[in-house]
């Protein structure tokens, strides 16, 4: 049984989908207007961990996530850059799916636009208007919140008090809050400013609030209820407010079963800001951090606390993953070196260890998506295939047991989006196997290591020399100009606790 500490109710509760062995499941995406960053990205990794978990359970998952390419910061951008916001938001939507690749992250089942759904969210708007949740005033829409009595149910807060942070908030003289009926009310449907983006709609040219937008491309791709909709922790008020109360008072069901929301990432305990100028780009962190370093990164904390990220999670991260990849590799060679002969490793532990360590994996990981506890578990296993199987002589008989341990582990890791070398990929390296490099590795190498020679081999050690030099001395467009030259070649490199590692994709 999988349970899930739902925001809403305060506690963790049975995981019971609406359909069985199927999951819908609703993530807000970015507002396009910059890059993601590391906080972006800790919340994106959490629940691709969640749903491949679920994946991996057997359930068969629909998961959708919106791009938000309609909105102030994006107009705002925009002027500054001296471009159309449908340009801003296209540059950044590609570079957002280029992170979401470049950290390992599952691709949505959909991944619906704002500015492409604009219909469905002007119907849903006119059926909250009808069903008198919503009203106009020239040419902006409301939604009255007072009229869904269950508004503050999500973020646990009172209407009556509310109310009055907003009016302090009236004091600035805010010409639009005027226009509302009550300063609660939020925008559904905002009339179009001159220069701004906009669409046709019954109450004139305008553009959709923020909120809307989560509302109708769940309702449209998911149907309602759907299972397990969630966000970071900022989203919870009030973004998810807001988009309960439109979906509930329009359809008069529930929206989501399930709330899930995951903790802020801090840096050096302090909260990320530009005014800080502690604000860090993934794409920045990816240029000098592994993917599968991150991603074990993310998954030693649990995904609804806080997670400072800082130079010492980094390095703690590097020792964990090469504590695996050495059990890896150690795997490997034992696999590689059985002998027809009968061996002294432990028969019986061997068999019952990976069994024992994938239910209590499984135990961990119901109860919350528990992924620290469940890396612990991988952990134990590493530690005690150390002890069983180095120095130990292996026979033939037990090769399967060891293939069987050594595919559990890269499966298991795969949860938390940590690639693992595959065991051909292992076999090779650890039998000294040398790898075939493609003619091209001649060409990059004479352009970022000027290698002279035409020798695969001595191209390639040339790169790698040259590449350590470039990341010491700082001089990324060297080291990016090797990573791109070879990755062009479907050649990757990895950086290991025990030195770069050469594969292919
Ligand atoms: P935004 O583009 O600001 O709407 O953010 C996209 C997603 O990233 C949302 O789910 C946010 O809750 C999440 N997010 C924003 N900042 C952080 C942070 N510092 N830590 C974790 N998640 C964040
Ligand atoms: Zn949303």
């Amino acid at each position: 049984m999988i349970k899930i500490y739902d925001t809403k109710l305060r506690e963790k509760t049975e995981f019971v989908p609406c359909e069985q062995n199927k999951v819908r499941m609703y993530v807000c995406g970015p507002t396009v207007y910059n890059r993601i960053h590391i906080g972006n990205a800790r919340t994106f990794a959490s629940f691709d961990t969640i749903r491949r978990y679920l994946l991996w359970r057997g359930y068969d998952v629909v998961f959708v996530q919106n791009v938000t390419d309609v909105d102030d910061k994006i107009i705002k951008r925009a002027n500054e850059e001296g471009k159309t916001a449908s340009e801003v938001a296209s540059a950044y939507t590609k570079a957002f799916i280029e992170d979401m690749h470049a950290l390992n992250v599952l691709d949505p089942t959909y991944r619906p636009k704002a500015t492409e759904e604009i219909k469905e969210m002007i119907k849903l708007v006119k059926e909250l208007i009808a069903k008198g949740h919503a009203y106009e005033v020239e040419g902006d829409v409301y939604f009255e919140v007072r009229s869904y009595s269950a508004y503050g149910q999500l973020s646990g807060r009172n209407i009556d008090e509310m109310e009055s942070g907003h009016r302090e908030l009236r004091a600035d003289g805010q010409g639009l809050e005027d226009r509302k009926r009550d300063p609660l009310d939020f925008a559904l449907w905002k009339a179009a400013k001159p220069g701004e983006p906009s669409w046709p709609s019954p109450w004139g040219q305008g553009r959709p609030g923020w909120h809307i937008e989560c509302s109708a491309m769940s309702r449209k791709y998911l149907g309602l209820p759907f299972d397990i909709h969630g966000g970071g922790a900022d989203l919870v008020f009030p973004h998810h407010e807001n988009e309960r109360a439109q979906s509930e008072a329009s359809c008069d069901c529930t929206f989501a079963n399930h709330w899930m929301h995951s903790g802020m990432l801090q840096i050096n305990s302090e909260k990320m800001s530009k005014s800080l100028g502690n604000f860090m780009l993934l794409c920045d962190v990816l240029n000098q951090t592994e993917t599968p370093v991150l991603r074990m990164l993310f998954a030693q904390t649990h995904y609804r606390s806080p997670l400072d990220y800082c130079p010492d999670r980094i390095a703690e991260a590097q020792t964990s993953l090469g504590r695996i990849e050495n059990c890896l590799k150690d795997l490997a060679w034992a696999i590689v070196n059985a002998k027809p002969e009968e061996g002294n490793i432990d028969d019986d532990a061997l068999t019952v260890l990976p069994l024992s360590m994938k239910q209590r994996f499984v135990e961990a990981m119901d109860d919350d998506f528990n992924a620290p506890a469940a890396l612990g578990e991988v952990f134990v296993l590493v530690n005690e295939i150390n002890s069983l199987v180095v120095g130990k002589s292996v026979s033939c008989d037990q090769k399967q047991t060891l293939i069987d341990i050594y595919n559990l582990l890269v499966e298991l890791m795969g949860v938390f989006g940590v690639n693992l070398p595959s065991l051909d990929q292992m076999i090779s390296e650890v039998s000294g196997g040398a790898i075939e490099y493609p003619q091209g590795i001649v060409t990059v190498a004479s352009e970022f290591a000027g290698y002279k020679g035409d020798d695969t081999q001595a191209a390639m050690e040339a790169l790698l020399v040259a590449r350590s030099e470039a990341r010491a001395s700082k001089n990324w467009a060297v080291a990016d100009g090797i990573r791109e030259g070879l990755a062009s070649l479907g050649i990757v490199i990895e950086d290991t606790a025990q030195g770069p590692r050469v594969g292919f994709r």
